[in-house]
Formats: C-alpha cells, structure tokens, sequence
C-alpha cells in the first residue's frame, strides 16, 4: 500500500507508513510521540487513518496502540469503510476482535456498496472473522435494536445478503456459518448480480459444486426462478458446469435436506448434531453418485471410498449395537428422556419426515419410533465395550454382510474408533437398549 499523504495538512512521511505495514511498533510511537495529531490526519487518495492501515495490515500491536490513544474505532475512509471492514476483507482475525473489544460498530455501511463487515468478510471468504462478528453480533446492542437474524440478512445497496456474496464468491464455509446461523436459503437479490438470483443461482454460475451442495442440504429450491424466468439448472448449464447441471436438473432426485429451521434441531447437543450432519452429507454423496454415474463426472474424493470400507466395517464390528431400524448403521443417537437409540441416518430421516403446517410454520415435535413419546433433546449414545458384550455373546446380532474376511479385525476396529469417535465420556445409559426386544421389521 504505497499511500501518498495529504501534504500540507500533513507531516507524515512516507517511512512512517511503511512503518505502519511492518508493523514496527517502536517506530511508530516515538513518532506518535512527536507529533500525535498524525493519528487524526489521512492519506491523500484512499483517506485512510493509520487505524485503517493497521487494520487491513493485520498489525495487531500498532492497533492496540492506537487504540489505547482514545481513537476512535468506526473511523470512516473515503469510501466509508471502518477499520473493522478492512481488517474483515483482509482475514485479519486478530485486529478484528480487538476492534470489537474495543467497541467497533459492526452495523456501519460502507458507500461503495452499501455493505457491512459481514458482507465483506463471507465476500472474501475469511469464515473465522465471520463468526467472530456474527458472535459479536449475538451479544451487541445490534441484537437487542435490529435483530439477530436481521443482521444475518443484511442487504447491501444492491439488494446482496452475506449468504448472496458467499454464494457468488464459492465460500462454503462461511455459506455453512451463515445458514447455520439463520441465513435464507431462498432469498433473492435486489439489484445484485443478475436481478432476482437466490444463493442457489449464484453457486451454479460460479460452478461451485461445494456450495450448491450445502444450499440444497439446506433446503434451495431447485426451481425458484430470477427475473429472466431462469432456474439454477439453466445458469450452470449455460456455463457448462457438469456436475452442478446434473445436481440441479430438477428430474435428478432429491437431496436429503437438513431440517435447520426447526427449533428442534438448532437446539441439538453439538456431538449429536455434528453426527447427524455427517449422516446427511453421507446420504446425499450416495445420491450424488447415482446421479453423477450415467455422466462424464465423478466426484472428486478417492478418500471418500476409503470412508466407505471403514463405515461398512464399523457395522460388523462386535460390541456395537446395530440400529433396529435399518439393520446397518451402529447406534450412535440416543432419544432422551427414553433412552432409545438408533443410527444417525435412521434419525435424520426421522425428524426431515415431519414436514411443518405450512400455514403455521409449526412443526409436529417429532416422536421416538419405538415408543411414541415425545423427543425432549438428542444425544450421543453411548456405545457398549467388547469386554461388556463378552457376557452377551449368544444373543442373536444382525448384519449387513457375513463376517467374509477375517483379516479385517483391526482395520474394523480403526475404522469404529472413528465412526464412533468420542462416544466414551458420553451419557450413561446401557440400559435403554431396545436392539434385543425389538421386533420391527426392516423398512
Ligand atoms: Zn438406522
Ligand atoms: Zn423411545
């Protein structure tokens, strides 16, 4: 950033700021010691104060200094942008959470776009700086007056939320963070990109097979048309992005999709609900592979086939009880207060079968399969030892596939370990087992 100063209003020399983008702490006070007024002077062209420049330099020491001088942190440069917009665009994580302390805004917006540092940081991509403010957010004054979910769909002057630009720019983390965090799905531009785009539109004319694949889990509609009367279909299409066509043609079947705006499920035990994400991103590969195999694309992921063998062996593995819906998943949810268990795709499937009363957006609470009553909260289950099932070895266990190898006894067991991860210091409950009594049939 070679920054011409504004003479004559100025003193500030050109090393000064190099200073500043080297973040060379000394130098810098003693020349705030000379002269402090250069804290409250700009560069000539971009108008920026050396709070800007600390900011987007990511020079946290310099920042704090500044700070420490009773600066104000919403300082605006020629575009309006504050130093906490710059440190978001650049990914500068450290100077932003100290912005924040410090008590930065983070409902300004900028002139050049009409946009907030949410936008500019899922516009870049930096998702540890997107949740810093969307945890900043949560807490601040912008909570109380806008409204958490407002904030999370603030539009800029064109009409683009965050989820928009993230879309648009290929960024499935921060898309992932934002829906997570109540982002629309289905929104559609203003005036933004080609006018009525949803999120959806913007992925598939990126080609961005990541990020159509997480709007469809959350819910986009294949057929929500923009202003020109076009489906996502027809702008990959057109752009010839292959895999995001045959994921989007609305005759290719339809995705397993998480059942996010529930309150149900955003109240989910963490554990619990990073199982069940697995389980669904798990059931849409399977059916993105059956989609994509007629094509010229597959997907990407050798690594993936190697996930395969694992969870197949993870389901013969002894010691493990096998879900009693689908006799091929390990149980690994448990239903409190009953204590039932079950696999995490038997359970996805579960709550995305109860669809909301479309009038009221009300959702029948969802019920255990087994017994009928209400599901109060999901957990992780607990997963029974080998050495406690040594006393249970004659009872019947149903599998998949016949034990055909016999070499795969420890592969098996690596692959359990990681399907199971840390299951152990989970809750206690042995005896809520339903797997032996359970005489369901197989769907
Ligand atoms: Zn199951
Ligand atoms: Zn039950």
């Amino acid at each position: 950033m070679g920054h011409a100063l504004s003479c004559g209003r100025s003193n500030l020399d050109h090393q000064f700021f190099k200073a500043m983008e080297t973040g060379d702490l000394k130098m810098v006070e003693s020349a705030l010691r000379r002269d402090p007024e250069i804290l409250h002077q700009t560069t000539l062209y971009g108008r920026l104060f050396l709070l800007h420049i600390a900011a987007a330099n990511g020079r946290l020491e310099v920042l704090s200094a500044i700070l420490d001088r009773s600066v104000h942190p919403d300082l605006l440069n020629r575009h309006k942008q504050t130093p906490l917009m710059l440190a978001a665009m650049h990914g500068k994580i450290a100077c932003l959470q100290k912005l924040l302390q410090a008590g930065a805004n983070i409902l300004m917006f900028d002139s050049l776009h009409g946009r907030t540092c949410l936008h500019y940081a899922a516009y870049y991509g930096h998702s540890d700086c997107l949740q810093a403010i969307l945890v900043a957010a949560r807490s601040a004054t912008v909570a109380d007056s806008w409204g958490f979910a407002r904030f999370v769909n603030v539009r800029d002057g064109n009409g683009a939320t965050p989820l928009h630009l993230a879309a648009r720019q290929g960024r499935p983390d921060c898309l992932h963070i934002l829906l997570d965090n109540g982002a629309l799905v289905s929104a559609s531009t203003g005036g933004y990109s080609y006018p009525g785009s949803t999120p959806l539109h913007l992925a598939a004319r990126g080609g961005y097979l990541d990020c159509v694949r997480e709007l469809l889990a959350w819910g986009a509609d294949r057929k929500q048309r923009d202003s020109s009367g076009r489906i996502p279909y027809t702008v990959a299409l057109k752009r010839k992005h292959g895999a995001c066509v045959a994921l989007l043609n609305p005759s290719s079947s339809e995705p397993l999709v998480w059942p996010s705006p529930l309150k149900f499920i955003s109240e989910l035990n963490p554990d619990a609900k990073a199982l069940l994400e697995a389980a669904l991103m798990d059931a849409n590969r399977e059916r993105e592979k059956n989609i994509l195999k007629g094509t010229a694309y597959s997907l990407p992921s050798p690594v993936r086939s190697e996930q395969d063998i694992d969870d197949d062996n993870a389901s013969e593995a002894s010691g493990m009880e096998l879900c009693c819906i689908c006799f091929n998943q390990i149980c690994t949810i448990e239903v409190q207060d009953c204590g039932h268990q079950m696999c995490a795709h038997c359970t996805l499937a579960l709550c995305c079968h109860s669809k909301p009363n479309p009038a009221t957006l009300c959702l029948p609470a969802p019920v255990c399969p087994f017994c009928r009553s209400i599901i109060a909260q999901l957990v992780v289950a607990r997963t029974k030892t080998i050495e406690e099932d040594k006393d249970n070895s004659s009872k019947p266990r149903k599998s998949r596939k016949s034990q055909n190898s016999s070499s795969e006894g420890s592969s098996s067991l690596k692959g359990l370990s990681s399907a199971v991860g840390s299951l152990g210091k989970m809750g206690s409950r042995g005896s809520g087992r339903i797997a032996d009594s359970c005489d369901m049939d197989k769907p």
